[in-house]
């Protein structure tokens, strides 16, 4: 008799847009004549670029001539990609990357669940609460937790919580834990790390001898100077952190796919015989057994993202998502709601008016403004009294939303 991978049965089984979607249909059955404006996807609403297009194009027409054909490229991604990475994205940083420390992938969510595999399952993980729930939940299904607790709290995992008291920055974790999280600009809360609170998680790392797994899918909307765009301009942490970056929200790939892990040679950990092993070998040999690579035409055209039209192109796109960004914080705090990110981020994350539950304020803000958010307690226990507004989306609906906000809960 086959047997199931019984830590699936610990899930929650997708509770949280499923429901989204229930209601606000339950809703719109209802009043069919409700404009309804979505502020609570995590997705781009804007098209590629055209310098992405006509790389894209390019890729596809090499493909229809035997000359310059390609069949399966290298699992790691394509050289001149790797190449071009670490000259345009990571030399201006000040950090120096070989081609061979940057593997192309379909996408950081695959990645940072796929990392998993060359770990052993008796490392103890830290999570930041409330949390991308895909960090959350590949743990659950690699056997590294036991059953939730009333609250939501996995047992075995470390939770970090991170709320308007502690500014959104998490606090170390007491007991020893092998593995940290951490993404920034982060989702949901839309709140940046510091140089000098990266600096102290590096160092806190090197001294326990824990890998950060480091998350920047938004570097690209930072927009203050000095925030670190890179886990690795801060000193040693080539040592210990892996990071994570996508094309996804920095030019608009979420349906193209095409992201990038970082693995330095100098990262180790210890075999159980306590040798030290390169981190950056054994995900090799993972991706070119479990993985064939990059679609050719897709890396041609996450490849034209770093030209240099193609990098104002982008910009721009990002710079509209932020501008509406700025347009949903300023409209929220003239209501006298306190809102967080928005400035280096594509999300606001508001403290919800009246001190309701994220839920409550759904339900509200769906019946009395039709507007549709994402509750903060779906991303963990610590989120909820908050709530996530997103900045993708048309600037015409971005206005309404704020103007049918401001009429509800601004200060009369
Ligand atoms: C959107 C997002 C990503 C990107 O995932 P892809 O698989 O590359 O599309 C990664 N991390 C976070 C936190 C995200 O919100």
């Amino acid at each position: 008799m086959a047997r199931i991978n019984d830590n699936y049965l610990k899930l929650k089984a997708g509770y949280l847009f499923p429901e989204i979607a229930r209601r606000v249909k339950e809703f719109s059955d209802a009043h069919p004549e409700a404009q309804i404006i979505r502020l609570g996807i995590g997705d781009v609403t804007q098209p590629l670029v055209p310098a992405v297009i006509e790389a894209f194009h390019a890729g596809v027409d090499d493909l229809a001539k035997a000359e310059t054909f390609h069949g399966y490229g290298p699992e790691q991604g394509y050289n001149w990609l790797s190449q071009l990475i670490a000259e345009k994205a990571y030399a201006p940083l000040g950090v120096e990357l070989k081609p061979s420390e940057i593997f192309i992938s379909d996408g950081s969510k695959c990645d940072s669940a796929n990392i998993l595999d060359i770990l052993d399952l008796g490392n103890k993980v830290a999570i930041c609460d409330p949390v991308y729930p895909v960090y959350h939940d590949t743990n659950v299904m690699i056997g590294r937790s036991g059953e939730a607790d009333a609250k939501g709290y996995y047992e075995g995992i470390v939770y970090m919580p991170c709320t308007a008291e502690n500014d959104f920055t998490p606090a170390f974790p007491e007991e020893k834990v092998d593995i940290i999280y951490l993404c920034y600009p982060n989702n949901p809360t839309g709140t940046v790390a510091t140089k000098e609170q990266l600096k102290a998680w590096v160092d806190y790392a090197i001294a326990r001898n824990a890998i950060i797994f480091f998350d920047a899918a938004y570097e690209a909307f930072i927009t203050e100077p000095g925030i670190p765009h890179s886990i690795y301009e801060i000193d040693g942490a080539k040592q210990c952190a892996i990071e994570f970056r996508s094309f996804s929200k920095t030019a608009g790939f979420t349906g193209v796919r095409c992201g990038l892990t970082v693995i330095p040679h100098e990262l180790t950990a210890t075999s159980a015989t306590g040798e030290k092993v390169a981190l950056n070998k054994l995900w090799n040999r993972r991706q070119s057994t479990k993985f064939n690579g990059v679609s050719y035409p897709v890396q041609r055209a996450a490849a034209a993202v770093y030209s240099e039209q193609g990098w104002l192109q982008v910009k721009e796109v990002i710079n509209f998502y932020l501008e509406n960004a700025k347009i949903i914080k300023q409209g929220l705090e003239a209501a006298g709601i306190d809102c967080y990110g928005g400035v280096n981020a594509p999300y606001i994350w508001l403290k919800t008016p009246e001190n309701m539950g994220s839920w409550e304020f759904f339900d509200k803000l769906l019946k009395e403004c039709h507007v549709v958010g994402t509750p903060g307690s779906g991303f963990g226990p610590s989120g909820e009294g908050y709530f996530r507004l997103s900045a993708f989306g048309g600037r015409e609906n971005v206005k309404k939303a704020v103007k049918r906000i401001v009429e509800k809960w601004g200060k009369k």
